[in-house]
């Protein structure tokens, strides 16, 4: 029995998961906030009880530091000895890391110099990664990518129809993103269709604030929606998704706030999809509040919903048909009504719902037993596949 931290370092957050292994039991859990910043909040929940403190923290080594001493305080570890590995979450693996690996220097400036492709994310990701290196030296330390699992997809998947050279010189194709939660409920999924992966065609909307569709075939990544950044694919909660490039330069010249890409980029990463339509939210409960007596509301809803619909029939068509679609994350696992108004669509396709299945809290099927494709509720579990990843690369 050892103990392993899940690690998900923000550019000011950071979330993490301590587990028992290979039992896969949660110990602990807990999310410093607002690092960096006045007022950071540090939360520990384990069992039935919760602490939260607010302190100033203003990197994320001190951080690491608090955390550690709260796992002492708390007894959820005697000794830092018993912490035998850190997997930490790491957005962007480029074309380097197919799958996950165990940090060595070398290792750790790679997930540095692949900042362009994630620069919010990888320089907090290796701060992270750092700070854990430091007062954990004997732990081993692995990095799990969200672009691992897509390194699977054919070239005629990931190329833009672009001059090569953008492609070789300047690296600029569609990694994808949410790798280990499309991994992880596809694999679920292939046991509920009680199938071996290799033989199934499952399609996976991973649906929360980000959001990301993905075709998998046979256990790999085919095609998926997210693209050189997380601002591709489905409309989100203050993400546009899909976008002509046109208007770019079109706003940059005729709008004063908007001065140059940067800003154009950042207000369609921060201030577009649900929030920017609705004019009310980002948040999908508020929507489906609001959407019955707001206009504008009700439009961003039927907006999200239509581009999940497009998204979906793609990868039907790039599957050529599948046995399964997957619901996960804060919408997918919970907006019922999101999930009735997206396969409303897709009867076509044989797709049934069952109404009575399809229920707040479900797990598992909501389709009919005559569904031609199976439709799944699958509560994705990005931390357990960290952990797991530790557990197998570990030095035992
Ligand atoms: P993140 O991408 O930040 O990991 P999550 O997967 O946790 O996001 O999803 C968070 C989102 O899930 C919230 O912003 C909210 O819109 C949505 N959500 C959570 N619960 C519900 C619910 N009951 N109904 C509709 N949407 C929900």
């Amino acid at each position: 029995m050892t103990k392993t931290l899940a690690v998900n370092a923000g550019s000011s957050s950071m979330k993490w998961q301590m587990y028992e292994m290979p039992e896969e039991k949660v110990l602990a859990k807990g999310l410093i906030e607002r690092i960096g910043l006045k007022d950071s909040i540090t939360t520990v929940k384990f069992g039935d009880q919760k602490e939260e403190r607010v302190l100033d923290i203003e990197n994320h080594t001190q951080a690491v530091h608090i955390l550690l001493d709260d796992l002492k305080r708390f007894h959820i570890v005697e000794e830092f000895s018993e912490i035998t590995g850190v997997g930490h979450r790491v957005v962007a693996g480029g074309e380097l890391f197919k799958k996950s690996t165990v940090v060595t220097p070398e290792v750790l400036q790679q997930v540095k110099e692949l900042s362009a492709l994630a620069p919010l994310h990888n320089p907090a990701n290796a701060a992270g990664i750092e700070a854990f290196m430091n007062l954990l030296p004997d732990a081993t330390s692995v990095v799990v990518f969200d672009t691992a699992f897509h390194t699977t997809m054919p070239e005629k998947a990931y190329r833009y129809p672009l001059p090569k050279k953008y492609y070789t010189e300047n690296g600029v194709r569609k990694y994808g993103a949410h790798g280990t939660s499309h991994d992880y409920v596809s694999k679920e999924a292939a046991k509920l269709l009680g199938k071996p992966i290799e033989e199934t065609k499952i399609i996976t909307a991973h649906i929360g604030n980000g959001a990301s569709i993905t075709a998998v075939k046979a256990g790999k990544s085919v095609d998926t929606s997210m693209g050189f950044t997380p601002l591709a694919g489905v409309m989100m909660g203050t993400r546009t998704g899909e976008m002509d490039p046109s208007v770019f330069p079109y706003l940059i010249a005729n709008d004063s706030e908007l001065k140059d890409a940067q800003d154009v980029v950042d207000m369609m990463n921060k201030k577009s999809g649900l929030l920017g339509v609705s004019g009310i939210s980002s948040d999908m409960r508020e929507i489906i509040d609001a959407k019955d007596t707001n206009a504008d509301a009700k439009l961003a809803f039927e907006m999200y919903v239509d581009r999940i619909q497009k998204f979906i029939g793609q990868y039907l068509a790039v599957l050529n048909g599948a046995d399964a679609l997957v619901f996960t994350a804060g919408v997918g696992e919970n907006s019922v009504p999101v999930r009735e108004a997206v396969l409303a669509g897709l009867t076509w396709f044989g797709i049934e719902i069952d109404p009575a299945k399809n229920v707040f809290g479900v797990e598992g099927e909501i389709s009919t037993p005559s569904s031609r494709v199976k439709v799944y509720v699958i509560p994705t579990d990005e931390e357990l596949v960290i952990a797991r990843d530790v557990e197998t690369l570990k030095v035992k």
